[in-house]
């Protein structure tokens, strides 16, 4: 296979976080797709790594080890990922455990508020995510589905779950210019997250953008399902305005989400780019 062939899907999720594949499921599910390489991106987590690791000789597929980092922007949620940082960082890591810590408060105050409307305890939520795992709406959307309250993660997402329905609480996480910094800081390379997926809850302005662009930020992943296409139009201007590269997902979180491996890729220059700038190596079959 040429190089320009090769096919890399830079984002997905596993039970580490709020996928429901193993990371190893991840490597696997990625080998039938056909890609080269993945990128396991778990929420506010390293912990999936090494299983990720141990399954790269045996898949074939090649490891991109990344994190997806809650930070905020005024109160705006702001997804960014970091590939290839130093996980002994103390400064990004103590972050990452803070926004992880910040969420569990956050799902127990959501679980207390919904189940004096709908039949599901902390327990039940507890008991959707594997030991360890980041803990979000996801998990609270398995508990409703496990009670037959809903069909599905996705009905909960547009209901009893919506960042403007009635249950909706915060967490904490690191302000997105500052997180940027902090992932330079650890070695990693950081790439903000389909900036405008305008159907999670609002999005920051091209302002912030900018503000993340001057502390460092390599990349926006321009190339997601969540992106319209005029919405791909405006960040293909404005990366080429602040000279950002452009990173393309699945964000894949296996059964949970619709997403499917590949769907949208990564070039192998970029690839490249950010091996070079990146204080780990890709884990190369
Ligand atoms: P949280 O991190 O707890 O705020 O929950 C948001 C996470 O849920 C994101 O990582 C999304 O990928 C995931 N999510 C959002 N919408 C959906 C959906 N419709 N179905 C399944 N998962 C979703
Ligand atoms: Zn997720
Ligand atoms: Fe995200
Ligand atoms: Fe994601």
């Amino acid at each position: 296979m040429s190089a320009d062939e090769t096919r890399i899907d830079p984002h997905t999720h596993s039970v580490e976080s709020d996928g429901t594949d193993s990371p190893a499921d991840v490597l696997r599910a990625a080998a039938r797709a056909g890609l080269d390489v993945v990128g396991l991106t778990d929420h506010d987590s390293v912990r999936g790594w090494d299983a990720a690791v141990s399954a790269v000789a045996g898949t074939g597929v090649a490891l991109l080890r990344g994190a997806e980092i809650s930070t905020q922007s005024r109160g705006i949620s702001v997804h960014l990922l970091s590939y290839l940082h130093d996980p002994a960082e103390p400064t990004l890591a103590g972050e990452m455990e803070r926004s992880r810590r910040s969420r569990l408060d956050r799902a127990r105050t959501m679980v207390a508020h919904i189940a004096e409307d709908y039949p599901i305890t902390w327990e039940l939520v507890q008991a959707q995510a594997a030991d360890g795992a980041t803990i979000g709406r996801p998990h609270i959307a398995d508990a409703l589905v496990a009670v037959g309250a809903m069909p599905d993660r996705s009905t909960c997402f547009d209901t009893v779950l919506s960042v403007r329905g009635p249950y909706y609480v915060p967490y904490h996480a690191p302000d997105a210019v500052e997180a940027v910094a902090m992932v330079r800081a650890a070695g990693g390379v950081p790439v903000m997250a389909h900036p405008r997926a305008g159907v999670r809850g609002r999005v920051v302005s091209d302002a912030v953008i900018e503000a993340m662009a001057d502390a460092g930020l390599f990349a926006l992943e321009i190339d997601h399902r969540d992106h319209t296409p005029g919405a791909v139009a405006e960040l293909e201007a404005l990366a080429a305005r602040l000279g950002l590269e452009r990173t393309g997902s699945s964000d894949y979180h296996g059964d949970g989400k619709p997403n499917v491996l590949g769907e949208r890729t990564t070039s192998p220059a970029v690839l490249a780019k950010i091996e070079e700038e990146g204080h780990l190596p890709v884990v190369r079959p």
